[in-house]
This record gives structure tokens, C-alpha cells and sequence, in this order.
């Protein structure tokens, strides 16, 4: 029998880049929190005492508090997206069960999804969905509820629901994976309006194929109409229901070939996003149905199969396995980069903001000091001493945060860099 995939993935999953990535740039952010409000109130006292400031720029630095505020609350809702696409019927719904290790989403004949379902982790152990305009949480305790609760709605069919599932229960969940199950790709005429509600921030893409026949125009067409909006989308290619060949053993290597060679062809002749090569990596044959059996068995404590599978199971599970280590370097690695990037410049600017104007304050010191020379000796001694200790002041406040600049350049291109 072989480690239980949970054990191995708890400490070293790739997602974990995301994760500390994350905690990192937040950790950073509450630093430059800290500097600006220390900026803030330095600014305060020299504008009462000494008109040194003027309230212009004071006003400019507290806008900061409110910036710095902002981006920390994005970060806070920074997630890792992946979206699932494909034809009704090939297996989306039971390919994120899978991956989820339960069954969460409904799925099979009379659950065909006609709307956008995002699953996201909770917090407290709540489960419940929320409808794509409303606040409010609807509970859910099981699959068949959930299935009933989609289908008393009236949902369009680019509407999002998101369901709430324990993050406890499930890693990718804990670890900021957001899921995305779509309507299927033969049943709306309504792409680019889908691309721009659901897809532009999504991380990942998966296609879920169906192994026992070819691509389909339409199931091309969207990735077509995707790759013209996102420049180079990370995208999986999961010929699902691979079971069913081991029926026909006689001609498995040969569909199986060109399965791989019309996938690798499609990702890398036809929409241009890797090399041959790499697309190689990008394709996969598994069933969703089969792991989700053998994770929910794993789960109950019992082994992974029972004898009663079909041939070639521990190879299409092994595959599947496969599959999630290969995604999840992907998308921890490309949402680190589409969504901190963004927010370390942030970070860096506003460092070079209030860098900028305490330098400016300090040039200004400087000028009243040589201006006042001419003054009456006694008043130019008080004087003299304030400045002094203004100067010093400055200078250290410009020390603090000239290093804080610096800090938040190194950290960041650490953090990036790892
Ligand atoms: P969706 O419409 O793409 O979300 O498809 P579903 O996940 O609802 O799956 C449709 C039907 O195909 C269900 O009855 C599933 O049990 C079945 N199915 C999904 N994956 C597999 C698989 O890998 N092998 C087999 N044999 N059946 C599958």
C-alpha cells in the first residue's frame, strides 16, 4: 500500500510558496503601516510647532494610512484561482471532488451545473453558499442540499455562486485555493462575457477532456477566445475517463498517443503558450471518478481500492497525483507573481513617496537655518537649538526610513526571488 497522499503533501506542498509569500509581504506591509503612521505623527508635531510642514503635504502622507490599509485588506483576500472548463458530462465536477477529496459538488446526470460555482475555504467550520448578489449564507450539510439549493434558485447561467466548505477539511482549501466549476463550454454562446466576469484573475486553467473522444471546436474555441484576453494562461489539459480504456486494452497505447499529440499540438502549435516540450508536462490521462472512490475510501481508513477496480488504477491515480503536484507549482507560482508583484511595487512607492518628502522637509530646515543667521543673537541661539534638534530629528526620521526603503526592496526581491 502506498503513503497516504495527505501525509506527504501537509509540510512541502508546493501551495506553501503562496502561502509564504503571502505572510511575508503581509508581515512587510505592516511594517510600512507602522513607518507611515510614525511619518504621520512626526509631521503632525512640526506642522503645529514650527509651520515647517504645510498641510498639503501633511494631508499627502496621511492619504497613505488609508493606502497602506487597502492593499493590506487585498492581500488579506488574495487567493489562488483555478477554473475548470470543458463540455457538460466530462467529469468537472468530479474532477474538483476529487481534488477536494469529497463530494462537495454535486455531480452526474440531472446536476448539470448552469452556473459558475466557486468553492473557497471557511473559517469556524461553517458550511454555506452564498448567490451572486446576495449576502446572505444559505447553511449546506450535504451534497444533496447543495444540488437543491442550486436548483430552486433561478441562476443565469454566468452568475457565480460561491460555496463556503470548512477550510480545515480540505489542504487546498486551508491553503487559499479557490475552485471554479463552469457551465459547460457546449452550452453557452456567452464566452467573452464569461472570460470577463470569471476568468481574467484566474491563476490556472484546467481543461477537463473527455478521453473517450477528441477535443471538441467548442472546447478549443474558448481557450482561443481565453488566450486572446490573458497573455500566456497556465493551462492543464485532463483527459478524463481514462478508465474506460482499460476495456480495450488493445488499442490504449494508440489512442493514448493521439490523445497527447492532438493536446500537445493544441497547446503549443495552435494557441502558442509552451514549447512542445513543455506542453508535454501539461496533459494528463486519469478518471476523476476513480480517485474521488479510492480519497473518499482513504478517508474512511479503509485502503484505496478494494480489488473491484479496473484494471490500471494504480497508474491513472498515481497520474492524478501527478497532475496536483505539477498544478500546484503552477499556481502558487504564478499567483505570487500576478498578485504580489503588483503590491511590492505599491509597497516601494509609497516608501520613495514619504522618502521623498521627508527629504524635501529636511532641505527645508536646512534653508531657515541659514536664514536665520541674520537674526538678533539671542533669538538665533533658541533658534539655533531648535533647528538642531529638528535636523536631528529629521535626519533620524530619514535614516529610519531611507533603512525601511531599503528593507522593503531586499524583502521583497527575497521574497520574490524564493
Ligand atoms: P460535469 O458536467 O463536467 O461537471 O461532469 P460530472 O462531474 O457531473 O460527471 C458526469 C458523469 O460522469 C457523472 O456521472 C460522473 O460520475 C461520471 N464521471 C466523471 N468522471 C469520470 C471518470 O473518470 N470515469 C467514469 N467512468 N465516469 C466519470
Amino acid at each position: 500500500s502506498h503513503l497516504r497522499s495527505t501525509d506527504i503533501r501537509t509540510d512541502n506542498s508546493p501551495l506553501q510558496i503562496f502561502v509564504k509569500a503571502k505572510k511575508k509581504i503581509n508581515d512587510i506591509f505592516v511594517e510600512i503601516e507602522d513607518y507611515v503612521q510614525d511619518t504621520v505623527g512626526f509631521m503632525k508635531s512640526l506642522q503645529a510647532e514650527r509651520n515647517i510642514v504645510t498641510a498639503e503635504e501633511a494631508e499627502r502622507i496621511e492619504s497613505y494610512v488609508d493606502k497602506v490599509h487597502a492593499i493590506r485588506d487585498v492581500l488579506k483576500r488574495d487567493h489562488m484561482k483555478v477554473a475548470f472548463f470543458g463540455r457538460t458530462s466530462n467529469g468537472k465536477s468530479t474532477v474538483i471532488n476529487a481534488m477536494l477529496r469529497d463530494k462537495i459538488l454535486p455531480s452526474g446526470i440531472g446536476h448539470t451545473t448552469n452556473c459558475f460555482l466557486q468553492v473557497e475555504g471557511s473559517d469556524n467550520g461553517e458550511s454555506y453558499l452564498i448567490t451572486e448578489g446576495s449576502t446572505e449564507k444559505q447553511p449546506v450539510q450535504s451534497v444533496g442540499q447543495l444540488g437543491h439549493a442550486l436548483c430552486k434558485e433561478k441562476l443565469c447561467e454566468s452568475h457565480l455562486v460561491r460555496i463556503f466548505w470548512p477550510k480545515e477539511k480540505c489542504l487546498l482549501l486551508r491553503d487559499d485555493v479557490v475552485f471554479v466549476d463552469s457551465p459547460g463550454v457546449d452550452v453557452t454562446p456567452n464566452l467573452d462575457e464569461w472570460i470577463d466576469k470569471h476568468c481574467l484573475d484566474a491563476d490556472v486553467f484546467v481543461l477537463v477532456a473527455n478521453a473517450e473522444s477528441t477535443l471538441m471546436v467548442t472546447e478549443k474555441n474558448f481557450f482561443h477566445k481565453v488566450s486572446t484576453k490573458l497573455s500566456k494562461p497556465n493551462i492543464f489539459i485532463l483527459n478524463n475517463r481514462w478508465d474506460a480504456s482499460a476495456s480495450e486494452p488493445e488499442f490504449f497505447e494508440q489512442v493514448r498517443a493521439q490523445h497527447q499529440e492532438r493536446a500537445v499540438d493544441f497547446l503549443s502549435r495552435e494557441l502558442k503558450v509552451y514549447t512542445p516540450k513543455d506542453a508535454e508536462e501539461r496533459v494528463f490521462f486519469v478518471s476523476a471518478k476513480e480517485t474521488l472512490q479510492a480519497r473518499m475510501q482513504e478517508q474512511r481508513g479503509q485502503p484505496s481500492h478494494n480489488g473491484a477496480l479496473a484494471e490500471g488504477f494504480q497508474t491513472r491515480y498515481f497520474e492524478f497525483q501527478d497532475f496536483e503536484r505539477k498544478f500546484e507549482e503552477c499556481i502558487s507560482k504564478s499567483a505570487v507573481k500576478t498578485k504580489f508583484e503588483q503590491h511590492s511595487q505599491r509597497g516601494k512607492h509609497i516608501a520613495t513617496e514619504i522618502r521623498q518628502t521627508l527629504d524635501e522637509i529636511l532641505d527645508r530646515t536646512q534653508k531657515m537655518k541659514s536664514e536665520q543667521l541674520h537674526v538678533k543673537k539671542d533669538v538665533h541661539d533658541k533658534l539655533n537649538y531648535t533647528e538642531q534638534q529638528l535636523m536631528l530629528l529629521t535626519q533620524e526620521m530619514k535614516d529610519k526610513i531611507h533603512h525601511m526603503v531599503e528593507d522593503v526592496e531586499q524583502r521583497v526581491s527575497k521574497a520574490l526571488s524564493e
